[in-house]
């Protein structure tokens, strides 16, 4: 039976777990106590290569994360103290390893959202979010920014879902170009491909996202967070070198 049929067939749940049985055998060949993966707790002789240009060290073996989520899941523990406070959480498109983390600690009152996902709690839009405003201690929204066409509408949804003394974690991936890239003319999933090198993507952000996000309205802090660990921990924990966070927090609105 092909891969294509199976797709086809099996529901998106059932999918995911016998994905998920898949990595969990195949982990047992790389066991070993080289690297340590926080979100699965698991120890391995080394993470898998990933991503296009095959980043080395990148992939858990059993958990399927990379980088950027091991980073964060740290920093939410380490910096949000995640497991012992009470807060209000929306996790937009949500990784579901970290999904699963986040739904066990019952000090979180916690949502999560997607166009699409089938693991997502609540299928929206995030240009038009259902939330009251003020809702959220603390949103996540890592790799989604791209993905929305118009991100500057997310960013003010999200700035009015979150409470005044919210927070809301951003990860994106962003070039060297000082400018973000974005082709109005790349309409169709094909010229979107050619202009940013991926079908669903609607710009390539470059060194200037922070002023976009601070541009809709919040401070923002970018966090390099790996950097604060010595150079040992960052490579047995896998956090890559480059990876930043970037910390927005509402600006107070004007008086007008
Ligand atoms: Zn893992």
């Amino acid at each position: 039976m092909s891969l294509l049929l199976l797709k086809k067939i099996l529901p998106a749940h059932t999918r995911l777990s016998l994905r998920k049985l898949f990595w969990l055998s195949r982990s047992w060949l790389y066991l070993g106590n080289k690297v340590y993966c926080p979100l699965c707790e698991g120890s391995f002789r080394t993470f898998l290569p990933f991503g296009s240009e095959r980043r080395p060290q990148a992939l858990c073996p059993r958990c399927h994360t990379v980088e950027r989520h091991r980073l964060l899941w740290l920093y939410l523990q380490e910096q949000v103290s995640i497991a012992e406070r009470p807060l209000e959480v929306l996790h937009m498109a949500p990784e579901p390893i970290l999904q699963q983390r986040l739904k066990r600690l019952l000090n979180l009152k916690y949502r999560s959202a997607d166009l699409t996902s089938p693991v997502a709690m609540d299928h929206v839009d995030i240009q038009a979010l259902p939330y009251p405003d003020a809702t959220f201690d603390l949103i996540l929204c890592s790799h989604v920014l791209a993905h929305v066409p118009d991100d500057q509408k997310a960013l003010r949804e999200l700035r009015r879902v979150l409470k005044p003394t919210g927070r809301l974690l951003l990860q994106a991936r962003l070039t060297l170009s000082a400018a973000t890239l974005e082709k109005p003319d790349a309409v169709t999933p094909q010229q979107r491909l050619q202009a940013y090198g991926q079908a669903d993507r609607y710009r390539n952000y470059g060194q200037d996202f922070a002023q976009r996000v601070a541009a809709e309205g919040f401070k923002v802090e970018a966090v390099e967070y790996a950097q604060t660990f010595a150079p040992e921990d960052q490579a047995r924990l896998g956090l890559g070198q480059k990876e930043v966070i970037f910390v927005a927090s509402p600006e107070p609105h004007e008086v007008s």
